[in-house]
């Protein structure tokens, strides 16, 4: 086992990384190569020619039979379709091939994969596109096989985008035109302005015969019914807590995967909920990170595999206890090294710093319902709002140094230098604590955490991609309102007009900061008082799409067009459509194939003691009988409850727009949804463990 050596031995292994396209490619080829990557140059077909026979090369060696093009449908997911590298050569030998055309380009079939409509406006046909600038790998399938992976972005016949790495790639070029020239008008002679992205992901770890024991598990990723085990979280004693042996086991063979692929898998530690943990890298770049991250979570499922274990990334697996979240972390660096977000000693005279931050809390101000949208999906639904997660109202904390630093600055006043403070333990011979420049609000959907934001409302099954698009394009767009602002005086008074911006930008955005407990209702009354947006369900926040200055703001930064937005916009409540369709089948087949028999046994069982033991005597069937008459008048409740969510839900299946049929769902199906559940739960307390059809919370979330 090449566990035995150290992780720098083998980490980046199965990766087409810098130190291996030196190894396998001519020099020139290689600086080629990375003028490409490094500074966007286009590719060419000679180029991409050399690159391919390089990558087949190291692949073959490393046993790799196909290739694959790599992409993020609008599923939310990832999909690759393999060709092996035999070919057959003109004089009819056998031989291995893959051209630069078959690294660059691919065909795949658009029209099995959402599009929204752009399928029908334009040809069926998709393309997917090599995107040099995350690198290729390669991974072994389960049975031996090795393929090699080329990261790509898909898009229509015309170019619109039909993935979600196309809009993040392009938004990153927002970011990275807007920032250089926001830095050269400050005197700053920068390259290149990258978004940078840490990504940490929450999961839970179930018993695979559990898991396969639930229909709701298997089909929809969550239980959709189940009464609370006799212990939940209320201990905390999960958070943190040492790791049980299996789990440790999977950690590690985990981490040892996602190292082979070059991944920085950093931390690990169990979360607030029972079976919950969580998993960090080290941050880079935002293209990279979101590839990353998909890879993190089939990693985590495939690993699972052969612990016998499920990895569940459902933003809310069990009721009543934590849901999963992922924290996007988003800082802007530059090619000289500069982290825009980075206070410094000295905040209030840093101008970078307090442009770059300015720019962030008012973009995030101004765009709240992109922000808001970027973390809708039908799973955190269920979180958002909940006693675990952040609330829908978007406001972001920075923490009480940097606010009295603003405030200063806006007041005109030069404040002591504050973020020197160091903690007190009271003990002397601890180390001394310098404060973070944040005290980490942990209630706060957005928060400025020492030298990044972090934005903490993204569902654990998300992709990263669309929070950054949004971070990206909103921040490129104050970054541009700054620079045109600063040109408008000469070069020697920039200094001070940058100042004057901050205090302005600050001031009309400061609405947004808020630095309280963000879970309380209070701050949902203040919020409102404030004016701040609370999209309260996806349905709504999916429409912001198309709001008409959202429009504007991303064809104005060439990240999306008004077509591609509608197509998303549709394709997002079909998505949601769809899964509360998958949730409540997946509820009748439950009820009336497993809870309504089982239901019935107990009846049964029932009512045979009531008639023996009534023969004995009159009075001793008493309990039996107040328990029989119980059960039939919950499972009469159950019935009709059933019946109603079938009913429902044929009403929304006729609707005839995409967005009438999530309206009956959302406001009328999950209720009923919600009513079935309940009554179930309360039958399942009452039933004997051996009539219970499947694993209840006791059994999936307590195991050893
Ligand atoms: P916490 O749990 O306190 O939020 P973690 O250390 O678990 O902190 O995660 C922080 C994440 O932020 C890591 O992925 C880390 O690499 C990332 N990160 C750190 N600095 C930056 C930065 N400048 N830009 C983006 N991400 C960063
Ligand atoms: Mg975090």
């Amino acid at each position: 086992m090449e566990k035995k050596t150290r992780i720098t031995d083998y980490f980046g292994k199965n990766v087409f990384n810098y130190a291996v396209m030196q190894e396998y490619m001519s020099p020139e080829t290689y600086a080629e190569l990375r003028a490409v990557i490094d500074t966007g140059k286009t590719l060419g077909l000679d180029l991409a020619d050399r690159v391919a026979e390089a990558m087949k090369e190291w692949a073959s060696d490393k046993g790799a039979t196909h290739y694959t093009h790599w992409f993020q449908p609008l599923t939310g997911s990832t999909a690759e379709k393999h060709d092996s590298f035999i070919s057959i050569d003109k004089k009819g030998d056998n031989i291995l091939e893959f051209t630069g055309k078959n690294l660059s380009k691919g065909e795949a079939d658009a029209s099995s994969f959402p599009s929204g409509g752009i399928r029908a406006t334009f040809e069926a046909r998709g393309y997917t596109v090599w995107d040099c600038s995350s690198p290729a790998f390669i991974r072994e399938t389960v049975g031996g096989g090795v393929t090699l992976y080329i990261p790509t972005a898909f898009c229509s016949y015309n170019g619109e985008a039909l993935d979600k790495k196309t809009p993040l790639l392009r938004s990153m070029e927002a970011l990275n035109r807007e920032g250089v020239k926001l830095l050269r008008t400050l005197g700053h002679d920068v390259g290149r302005v990258t978004a940078s992205v840490g990504g940490e992901q929450e999961y839970f770890l179930i018993d695979k015969n559990h898991f396969n024991a639930r229909p709701d598990l298997r089909f929809t990723g969550r239980t959709l019914f189940g009464a609370d085990a006799p212990k939940g979280q209320e201990q905390h004693d999960q958070y943190y807590a040492s790791i049980r042996t299996r789990v440790s086991q999977y950690m590690s063979e985990l981490n040892h995967e996602l190292w082979l692929l070059g991944i920085t898998a950093k931390t690990q530690h169990n979360e607030a909920a029972p079976s919950q943990h969580e998993l960090a890298p080290i941050f880079c770049t935002a293209n990279i990170a979101t590839d990353q991250n998909q890879l993190i979570m089939e990693t985590m499922k495939k690993v699972a595999e052969k612990f016998d274990l499920k990895c569940l990334l459902h933003e809310k697996p069990f009721a009543n206890v934590n849901g999963s979240g992922k924290h996007n972390n988003w800082s802007v660096t530059t090619d000289t090294g500069i982290n825009m977000l980075r206070p410094g000693r000295n905040p209030a005279e840093n101008n970078i710093f307090l442009l770059a931050f300015t720019a962030v809390i008012a973009g995030v101000d101004e765009y709240a319902d992109l922000i808001r949208m970027s973390a809708s999906n039908p799973g955190n639904e269920h979180r958002l709002g909940g006693h675990e997660a952040p609330p829908s109202i978007i406001s972001i904390y920075i923490g009480d140094d940097l606010e009295l630093v603003m405030d200063n600055l806006v007041d005109g006043q030069k404040g002591e230098d504050s973020l020197k403070q160091y903690i007190k333990t009271g003990v002397n011979y601890l180390a001394e604590l310098k404060k973070d420049n944040s005290d980490r609000n942990r209630t706060s959907p957005f928060a400025f955490t020492g030298n990044k934001f972090e934005f903490r409302m993204v569902g654990s099954s998300a992709t990263l991609s669309n929070p950054n698009v949004m971070l990206n394009t909103v921040v490129a767009e104050m970054f541009k309102r700054i620079t045109e602002e600063l040109l408008t005086v000469s070069e020697s008074e920039r200094s001070d007009k940058a100042i004057e911006i901050v205090k302005r930008l600050y001031s009309e955005h400061k609405r947004i900061i808020y630095k309280g407990n963000n879970y309380t209702k209070d701050w949902a009354r203040e919020a409102k008082k404030r004016g701040l947006n609370n999209i309260d369900n996806c349905v709504d926040a999916y429409d912001v799409l198309i709001d008409k200055r959202n429009v504007e703001l991303f064809e104005r930064h060439s990240v999306m067009t008004n077509v591609e937005l509608q197509c998303r916009r549709e394709i997002y409540l079909d998505i949601y459509n769809q899964v509360i369709n998958i949730e409540v089948n997946t509820m009748l087949l439950m009820a009336r194939s497993e809870i309504m028999p089982a239901i019935v046994r107990a009846k049964k069982e029932l009512a045979l003691v009531v008639n023996e033991l009534s023969k004995i005597d009159a009075g001793m069937a008493n309990v039996e009988m107040s328990q029989l008459i119980t059960l039939s008048s919950l499972y009469n409740r159950f019935n009709d409850e059933l019946l109603e969510l079938d009913r429902l839900n044929n009403s929304a299946s006729k609707a005839t727009t995409c967005k009438k049929k999530a309206i009956i769902y959302r406001d009328q199906v999950v209720i009923a949804m919600e009513k079935l559940r309940k009554t179930a739960d309360t039958i399942e307390i009452l039933m004997p463990k051996d009539l219970q059809p499947y694993p209840s919370y006791a059994d999936i979330l307590f195991y050893e």
